[in-house]
């Protein structure tokens, strides 16, 4: 069990009590995970998915830990429901100080191979949400003397990835645009840092597993390829996004945060 899985108990670490958080995609995965351990450290979590009855069985679930969250459905390339979520989270909490933009996509081939429509989606979902997800909250967070933008992208944003391009240029793509950002805003106190996962045992990674020729290829590929020999688990996750989101991380602005056993040494 990791720190982000277990229930608040430690004095010296950094509660959320008082924060206000949002996170995309968050019905399944990464997201799910940082969602329910920033909750689990005393955020007020709006947990988002674009499929609502998985953001709201996030909140049942927390639920049956004595903790409260809310949920909504948002699909991320909806600009306009994506500003109005940010500024309903305001108008409920009087403010917002944790966005945690994760939702994304992946579409394998080389150049030959991604289509057209898989380019322009991967730009859509792993550039384009963050960047109008990030526009929303910034103006508030500024109002409210800062906060923290959390953008994931992949480690295959700072190595290249066989046969991923357009999955590999979007997220390289992101943590440009997030350092950026960071530049831009720190004198407004709002960090902006991007999560770079590795392997991690989720659903996402369906596509790669019909890729590889299934799940025993894969498995052999996993171990075989990070040099820890093994997945990431999502509580592992939820540790570094509860690093990102609370007071352990004030002075950290501009990063792309790795966590991959080691792959993209
Ligand atoms: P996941 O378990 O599949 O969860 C992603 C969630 O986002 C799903 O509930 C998905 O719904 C939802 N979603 C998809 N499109 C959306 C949209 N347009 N609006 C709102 N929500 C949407 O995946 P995950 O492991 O958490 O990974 C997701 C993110 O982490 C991506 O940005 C990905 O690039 C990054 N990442 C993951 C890994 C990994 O190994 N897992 C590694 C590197 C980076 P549906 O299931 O209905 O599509």
């Amino acid at each position: 069990m990791t720190l982000a899985e277990t229930p608040f108990s430690a004095p010296h670490f950094p509660t959320l009590k008082g924060r206000v958080a949002l996170v995309t995609g968050a019905g399944s995965g990464i997201g799910r995970a940082g969602a329910m351990a920033m909750a689990r450290h005393g955020a007020k979590v709006v947990v988002t998915d674009l499929d609502a009855d998985k953001a709201a069985q996030v909140v049942e679930a927390l639920k049956s830990e004595g903790v409260s969250a809310t949920s909504a459905g948002l699909d991320v390339t909806d600009d306009k429901a994506v500003s109005a979520e940010i500024d309903r989270t305001v108008k409920t909490y009087g403010h917002i100080d944790v966005l945690h933009s994760h939702a994304g996509y992946q579409v394998e081939g080389n150049l030959e191979q991604v289509p057209l429509e898989g380019l322009d989606l991967s730009w859509k979902l792993n550039v384009r949400s963050h960047f109008v997800a990030a526009r929303a909250v910034v103006g508030h967070m500024r109002a409210h003397g800062g906060g923290s933008v959390i953008i994931t992208s992949s480690n295959s944003g700072v190595q290249y990835d066989r046969e991923m391009i357009a999955y590999a240029t979007t997220k390289h793509a992101v943590v440009a645009m997030t350092r950026q950002m960071a530049a831009d805003y720190a004198k407004d106190n709002i960090r902006f840092n991007s999560l770079c996962p590795g392997f991690i045992d989720t659903p996402f990674n369906a596509g790669f597993e019909t890729q590889m020729g299934g799940r025993e290829k894969l498995e052999r590929y996993v171990s075989k390829t990070i040099p820890m020999g093994r997945w990431g688990t999502t509580g592992e996750m939820a540790d570094s996004i509860l690093f990102l989101a609370s007071d352990m991380s004030t002075f950290m602005t501009g990063h792309a945060l790795v966590i991959d056993g080691g792959e993209c040494i």
